[in-house]
């Protein structure tokens, strides 16, 4: 049996890791290093990112709302077509196929439960309602930012602060729509 000669040193090694040159404790401290620093990189991206992301999300979701709104005008106007009256209540629409459940929801804040709508329809003829009364509005909370869409007889809309959506709802002409959404979301 012959003895198999040494092998040649792999040369000096501090740390005895087994790697040439660098000590393991220093190849750790830069791998740490680098990675703190894509760590570091990921949280800037996301700091900068993050609010003009958030702000995109909240301008999608009230164009969602607004067209929403737009779809019960529409389902009321066909309505009122038809039946040359105004319809008793959104509930009526859906069921006739003038207005899909889906608009009856607005895509409530992140991924919590979809907010909901006030929606009424002024009594009297229909000709003489000033088109600015109110005929549907989001809920209270439908939207982070604490406004709210709003739509008018005459089909046009607004996103309102609290402020001016008060004001709206004192008019005298909203007072019908001002009662049903008391009963819907309390005083
Ligand atoms: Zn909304």
């Amino acid at each position: 049996m012959t003895q198999m000669p040494p092998l040649p040193s792999a040369g000096p090694s501090v740390g005895g890791s087994g790697s040439r040159g660098i000590p393991g404790w220093a190849l750790a401290l830069i791998i740490g290093g680098a990675v703190l620093v894509v760590i570091c990189v990921i949280a800037l991206l996301v700091a900068i990112l993050m609010p003009s992301l958030s702000r995109a999300k909240q301008l999608a979701m009230t164009t969602i709302c607004q067209t929403n709104l737009q779809t019960i005008h529409s389902g009321m106007r066909m309505y009122l077509a038809e039946h040359d009256a105004l319809p008793p209540d959104v509930d009526t629409l859906v069921r006739l196929n003038l207005v899909s459940p889906q608009a009856l929801q607005c895509r409530g804040p992140g991924d919590g439960p979809p907010g909901r709508y006030c929606v009424h329809f002024p009594a009297g003829e229909p000709e003489k309602i000033d088109g600015r009364t109110l005929v549907a509005c989001d809920l209270k909370g439908n939207h982070p930012d604490g406004m709210r869409n709003v739509l008018g007889y005459g089909g046009r809309g607004g996103y309102m602060d609290s402020r001016q959506f008060q004001a709206e709802l004192q008019h005298p002409r909203n007072a019908e729509f001002a009662k049903a959404l008391r009963e819907k979301e309390g005083p």
